[in-house]
């Protein structure tokens, strides 16, 4: 038996919306809808997370020499694009997306903490 601590955090469904959104559905039936481009912006690896409050024109190479960008630019489509999706370990989902960006793992734990539905925001906030 799951606690329900365990099956907030526990997928069972992530399936695509028509408009590119992602959606996942937990184990205690949350459904959080994602949107692919903030999911890049969330992307929990070193190499984006040193870009976040960047300004928004600011392209960077990363160790493999991919662009990040994170603001209007022609390659921004690329960084928000997901290429594929892979489960890792029972505990993550790697997005790779389109620019070939794929260090970013989203625990399902994080996922779920970034959530961007009105019940979990007014939560995060309080
Ligand atoms: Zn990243
Ligand atoms: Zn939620």
């Amino acid at each position: 038996m799951q606690t329900p601590a365990q099956l907030m955090t526990d997928p069972v469904n992530l399936s695509w919306n028509d408009d590119g959104s992602v959606k996942i559905v937990w184990g205690d039936a949350h459904e959080s809808v994602y949107a692919v481009a903030a999911l890049r912006e969330k992307c929990p690896c070193a190499t984006c997370k040193g870009t976040h409050g960047a300004p928004t024109t600011l392209v960077r190479q990363s160790r493999g020499g991919l662009p990040i960008v994170t603001g209007k630019n022609p390659a921004q489509q690329a960084a928000v694009t997901v290429k594929r999706t892979d489960p890792v370990g029972g505990y993550a989902i790697r997005f790779t997306w389109a620019d070939g960006h794929d260090a970013g793992l989203f625990s399902f734990r994080y996922l779920r903490s970034i959530c961007p539905c009105p019940t979990c925001s007014a939560a995060a906030a309080s």
